[in-house]
Formats: C-alpha cells, sequence, structure tokens
C-alpha cells in the first residue's frame, strides 16, 4: 500500500519531494514533547499550487495529513497519529515581501521565525513576537499554535500581527483570509479562527503579518530574589506603576540551577528566584524606566541589579533563558512542559500552588517563564521509562491545570491544545463549548483528514 502511495505522491509532487525510507521518517516522528508516532510517508510541497493538489488528492482518498513546521511544538501537535502522512511546509520559505509604508510582510510558512526577525530589522521595522524556540520555529507553526513568547506582555502573541492568511482547506481548495490593512470586519473572521487551529483546519501557505516601527533603545536588567514569593510580588508591584517591560521573564531556583550547570551564564545559584526584564522605547523613558524598576525590585527584597551594559551582554542574559529547554532534559530525560496561565494578578498565588504540587507528589517541577502576562511554564521532570513517576506526573498534571482554572486562568497560554491536554478541554470549555468546536471541526474537515486527534476527538488509530 505504502508503494502505491509513494509512486502516487511522487507523480503529483516529483520524486525528490516524498520521503519513505524509514530512517528519514524517523526524523518527523516526534515534536517537543515526549510523544512520538512515526508517519506512514512524509512529503515537502514546494508551493501552494503542490500543498494544494496533495490535499485534494488525500481528501479524495481520505488519507489523515498532519501539517509540520519545525517541529518544536509543546502539545503533540505535530506528532502523527499511526497513518498520518506528514506535510513538511519548511521548503516554503521564502519572505515575499516586507511593506516599509504598509508596515506588513508577507511570509510563506516556512519561514524561520527569526529570519523574519532580523529582515525586519534590517529594515528599522519589528515583528514582536518572539517564541524562545524562534531560531528554528516557522511562521507557519507560530500562527497555527498563536505563539508567545517573552515580549507577549507588551506587545500581543501572534494573534495581534496576523492580518491575513493563505490556507488550502481540507478539500483542497485555497482561500485568502483577511488582507493587507489594518481594519477588516468583513464577513467572519477566518483569519482568527485559522490562527490557533493548530493544523486541524487547513495548512497555512503564507501570512500577511504587521509590522512595527523598531523600537529606538532597548536594556535588559536582571534582579535577583532570596524569596520566589518576593520576586513575583515585584511584579505586579512594577506593573501597577505603569511601567510595561517589553519582557518580564522568571526563573525558580531549579531552574536557575539547571541553566548554570549547563552552560555558566553568572547566574547566582543561592538565589531563589532572578527577573529578567527588557524595557523598549525612546531611550530617555527606557533610562528612566529603568531607574524605577531597580528601586521597585530592591524595596520587595531584590538583592542585586544588574543591568546589561552591550547588546553583547544583553544577549548573553537572553540565552541563559533560551537555554532553559535544553538545560532541564539534562536534568532528567523527559521533560512535561505545562503553560497553564493565570491573570497576573494571581501569579504570586499560582507559584505558590506549583511549589505545594511538587511537594506532594514529590516531583521536580521547574518553575520559569512569561509571568508578566501570567504565562507561567512550569516543567515537571521526569523519566517516562518510570512508570511510577509517570503516574505521579499525570496527577500533578490535573492538579495544575484545576489550580490554574480555579485562579481565573486558563489550560494553555501559548502552546495549544494538540495531544496532550485533549482529555482536559472540557474543564474548561464545557459540554456546549466542545458541542460547538467539534461541529466547527466538521464543517472545515468533514472526513476528519486534517491532523485528525488533535483539540478534538480520538482517531480510531491513536495509539501514541
Ligand atoms: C525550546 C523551546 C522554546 C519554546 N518557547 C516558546 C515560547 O516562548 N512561546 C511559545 O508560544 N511557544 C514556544 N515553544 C513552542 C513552539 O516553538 C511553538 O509552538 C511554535 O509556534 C511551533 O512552531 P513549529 O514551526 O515548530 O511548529 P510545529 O511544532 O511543526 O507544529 C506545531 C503545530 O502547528 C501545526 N502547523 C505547523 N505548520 C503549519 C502550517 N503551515 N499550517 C497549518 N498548521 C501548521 C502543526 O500541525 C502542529 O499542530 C517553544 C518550544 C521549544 C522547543
Amino acid at each position: 500500500m505504502r508503494d502505491v502511495l509513494v509512486k502516487d505522491l511522487a507523480r503529483l509532487l516529483g520524486a525528490d519531494r516524498v520521503i519513505s525510507q524509514v530512517e528519514d521518517r524517523l526524523c518527523y516522528s516526534y515534536d517537543g514533547t515526549y510523544k512520538t508516532g512515526i508517519p506512514r510517508l512524509v512529503v515537502k510541497p514546494g508551493n501552494t499550487e503542490q500543498v494544494a493538489a496533495l490535499v485534494e488528492f488525500a481528501y479524495q482518498r481520505e488519507i489523515p495529513l498532519v501539517p509540520r513546521g519545525a517541529g518544536t511544538g509543546l502539545s503533540g501537535g505535530s506528532v502523527p497519529l499511526a497513518d498520518g502522512v506528514v506535510v513538511s511546509l519548511t521548503a516554503l520559505n521564502r519572505v515575499v515581501e516586507l511593506d516599509r509604508v504598509d508596515m506588513l510582510a508577507v511570509v510563506e510558512a516556512g519561514v524561520v521565525t527569526g529570519s523574519l526577525h532580523k529582515a525586519a530589522e534590517a529594515v528599522r521595522l519589528f515583528y514582536p513576537p518572539d517564541p524562545a524556540s524562534s531560531a528554528v520555529s516557522t511562521i507557519g507553526g507560530n500562527v497555527a499554535e498563536c505563539a508567545g513568547g517573552p515580549r507577549g506582555l507588551k506587545y500581543g502573541v501572534t494573534r495581534d500581527y496576523v492580518l491575513g492568511l493563505e490556507v488550502v482547506l481540507p478539500d483542497g481548495r485555497v482561500i485568502n483570509t483577511g488582507g493587507r490593512t489594518i481594519k477588516n470586519v468583513t464577513g467572519y473572521d477566518l483569519t482568527r479562527l485559522i490562527t490557533g487551529s493548530e493544523g486541524t483546519l487547513g495548512i497555512i501557505t503564507r501570512a500577511v503579518l504587521r509590522l512595527l516601527p523598531l523600537p529606538e533603545h532597548k536594556q535588559t536588567i536582571l534582579a535577583d530574589f532570596l524569596d520566589l514569593n518576593a520576586a513575583a510580588t515585584a511584579i505586579t508591584a512594577i506593573l501597577a506603576e505603569g511601567i510595561v517591560p517589553a519582557a518580564l521573564e522568571i526563573m525558580d531556583d531549579v531552574t536557575i540551577r539547571c541553566v548554570e550547570k549547563h552552560r555558566s551564564a553568572g547566574l547566582p545559584l543561592d538565589a531563589a528566584a532572578i527577573l529578567l526584564m527588557d524595557l523598549d522605547g525612546p531611550r530617555e523613558t527606557v533610562g528612566q524606566q529603568l531607574n524605577r524598576v531597580g528601586e521597585i525590585c530592591r524595596r520587595h527584597g531584590a538583592r542585586n541589579i544588574r543591568v546589561a551594559h552591550s547588546t553583547g551582554e544583553s544577549a548573553e542574559l537572553w540565552q541563559a533563558r533560551r537555554a532553559v529547554s535544553p538545560a532541564l532534559v539534562q536534568v532528567k530525560p523527559t521533560k512535561i512542559s505545562e503553560d497553564a496561565t493565570v491573570p497576573r494578578s494571581q501569579v504570586p498565588a499560582m507559584i505558590r500552588r506549583l511549589k505545594e504540587i511538587a511537594a506532594r507528589h514529590n516531583l521536580d517541577i521547574a518553575i520559569f517563564g512569561h509571568a508578566g502576562d501570567g504565562n507561567l511554564h512550569p516543567n515537571i521532570l521526569v523519566d517516562r521509562r518510570n512508570p511510577a513517576e509517570m503516574a505521579r506526573a499525570e496527577n500533578a498534571i490535573a492538579e495544575i491545570f484545576e489550580a490554574a482554572l480555579a485562579l481565573g486562568g486558563t489550560l494553555s497560554g501559548e502552546h495549544g491544545i494538540g495531544l496532550l491536554k485533549r482529555p482536559y478541554l472540557k474543564q474548561e470549555v464545557g459540554s456546549a463549548g466542545m458541542e460547538y468546536m467539534t461541529r466547527l471541526k466538521q464543517a472545515f474537515d468533514p472526513k476528519g483528514i486534517m491532523n485528525p486527534g488533535k483539540i478534538l476527538g480520538r482517531c480510531a488509530s491513536d495509539q501514541n
């Protein structure tokens, strides 16, 4: 059966765009979670027409498709369930246009997020969404997950920058949603619906993205605390003074020690928490805010305040933040990365609950994340080969979600539902919410071929 499909797809797309060897398919069997699934085949279309032809072919034969960017997702979204054909979008990698007058970029889905940052900055423009994976993640993956990142606090998330999309629908037809204007209220907002739909409603092939003027100046500041709760309270105090940092990240003691062990970045090993912040804007304002933030942190018990005096020093501090994920997997091989999010006033309460949950279940939980917007990343460090530890982790995850919902929060701020959070979705959206989401999925994808088993439902062959 596979051989016939390989021949058909090779005829449709070209033999070099079909990957069938098992060793090669293995490279597409994972994402940033511990879930895995070997795809039936992998295809790498080279343009929208090829994506459309492929999807029409799959629709007629009811072949499940799994769109894939860089595979850095943290909810299992691009992990193929049995029989799924992975559609890698990395060959659609052109920044088609950077328009300085309309301040927008037109990019193909496989463009790496960091490349867009660089291309925009080269003409003094700014694309704010910056998931910590931006060196490898793709714009298609960012739009499909509505990715956030450290700059979400001040600048919002991916959806706030998507003006329009080119999407291949599950029957192979191509639509363009939105457009090149800031304002657009023509009909239902399909752009927003597709953004964050995790590849379950169609394949994004192109995006029109809003850009901002590049801020004149940026300064990075790091404050360390001997008490985690004090650090969390300092965050609310900074925001209450009307200062909105461009980024405001927290790392707890477990995270700091892991990062330092992994790559010596000069983080204080005896601290209970650090806050890492970027302030940006006009040079004079940044200078004033820097002093105020320092004062507020000291008032809330900060021991040391370190200001980066060069872009190199600033990059070094942010490298420490970006090293968190690789550092954590040195401790235990399985890292379960949650991103339950609470209103930011509840960050101190959520941190307390996370520490209680870790102690109750005898688990190492590293807490870090985008604390300024309430989006903490408790990472449970376990070994998936240890069933007893995995069972304790499952219980802890359920309690983390309960705690977030009880504090007025949500299951996921930016990583999406995918496979991992699917069992908990109803808890947040309720029965009617589930029913309407299911109907929406059926309206778009009546044959259920587009990333089946993600967000909603189960497919019969779901063995992960
Ligand atoms: C170290 C690390 C740090 C991270 N930091 C952040 C962070 O700060 N903020 C954040 O939000 N996330 C973060 N993530 C998660 C992840 O990087 C994001 O979700 C990112 O948007 C995924 O992009 P990708 O190209 O890797 O997509 P993939 O992982 O390949 O796919 C993700 C989902 O999108 C779908 N998809 C991919 N491309 C398309 C397309 N063209 N059309 C339709 N559907 C598509 C897939 O089917 C899947 O459901 C991090 C991950 C890692 C490993």
